[in-house]
């Protein structure tokens, strides 16, 4: 039986990617600082370890793992992103460094690493694609962007050295159920479906910068599919995965809006907007034989009601209209 570490598991992607996991019939050890918010993880252990300290790395790696999963990391919103940039660099390269270090010294085979598309520029709303090349000459927007790229490079160094294989996945703007969905670190998607839930039929919700900003967003489904396929590929170059529908976030709204069955109007506030624009290159995952098979319509009608019902089942946050 396969032997696969997820590190991150308590989160919104690495619980899923559990559940892929072990329905796949992998042995799953998960490991988070935090248990799973929402529902019980089916991994076959989950430690609670600090993947800051490099003692928990090793406890993490300690008995051996085909394929290793590194997806913690102090993570959030544009919110978030844009008000906590030390902890971000802080805490993630440290849980990066410690634990490509540790899987290196266990031995391992086969190390992925959960990157994101914050490793480019930002671009104007009519350019044409990037292509994963197109990250250097480095100018991330943020510093969470540039503290995946120094991961990726420290997981590739390490690599070579050592003679594993690792893979890196750049992963667009990612939605779903069993997501974080308030309290400051929920991404766009999560957020907009909870204003929408909280709103009446006809209300109206605020939108940072009105929601011209353009994005592209993948399903979580899609998401951990297109991880499993790249991690046990050849492809040991960064590689984009996400949908090539774009959309204004005005235009996920309308989508939100219509799964949910409301008329809803948007109120342009002043917040954090992040980069103008998203426009990638997916030939890479595409030729991989990866083809996501939602669009932000069927991914929201699965993610709208999982919101709706959080919302209906703790109340409306106290800033709700
Ligand atoms: P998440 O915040 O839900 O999950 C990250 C998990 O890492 C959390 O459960 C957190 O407790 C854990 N973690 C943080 N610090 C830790 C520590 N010191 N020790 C052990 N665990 C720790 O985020 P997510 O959306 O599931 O993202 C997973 C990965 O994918 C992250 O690396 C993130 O940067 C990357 N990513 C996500 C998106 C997205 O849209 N969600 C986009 C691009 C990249």
């Amino acid at each position: 039986m396969k032997r696969v570490l997820v590190a991150g598991a308590g989160g919104f992607i690495g619980g899923h990617l559990v559940g892929q996991l072990s329905a796949e019939g992998c042995w799953v050890r998960a490991v988070d600082v935090v248990e799973p918010e929402f529902r019980d993880l089916p991994a076959d252990e989950f430690l609670t370890l600090d993947l800051r300290d490099a003692d928990a790395c090793r406890r993490a790696l300690d008995g051996g793992f085909d394929e290793v999963y590194q997806l913690a990391a102090d993570m959030g919103g544009m919110e978030f992103i844009s008000s906590a940039e030390c902890e971000i660099m802080r805490n993630s390269a440290a849980v990066n460094a410690n634990m490509i270090a540790a899987a290196a010294d266990a031995g391992i085979d086969r190390y992925f690493l959960a990157s994101s598309v914050c490793v480019y520029r930002d671009m104007a709303p009519e350019e044409p694609r990037l292509s994963e090349d197109d990250a250097y000459p480095a100018n991330p927007d943020n510093e969470y962007g540039w503290e995946k790229l120094y991961a990726e490079r420290m997981v590739s160094a390490f690599a070579r050295r050592h003679g594993f294989e690792a893979r890196i996945g750049r992963f667009e703007n990612c939605y779903g159920p069993f997501g974080t969905w308030r309290g400051g670190r929920e991404k766009a998607p999560a957020a907009i479906a909870r204003k929408v839930a909280e709103a009446p039929d006809g209300g109206t919700i605020d939108v940072f910068g009105g929601g011209t900003t353009i994005r592209t967003f993948v399903y979580v489904k899609d998401l951990v599919d297109a991880v499993l396929l790249l991690a046990r590929s050849d492809e040991d170059r960064p590689t984009n995965i996400g949908p090539d529908e774009r959309v204004t976030i005005a235009e996920l709204v309308d989508i939100v809006a219509d799964v949910a069955g409301k008329r809803i109007d948007i109120r342009s506030v002043d917040g954090p907007l992040g980069v103008a624009a998203r426009n990638f290159s997916h030939e890479r995952i595409q030729s991989l034989g990866w083809t996501p098979q939602y669009d932000l319509r069927r991914g929201m009608g699965e993610t709208y009601p999982w919101i709706a019902e959080q919302v209906a089942r703790t109340g409306r946050s106290p800033d709700a209209p």
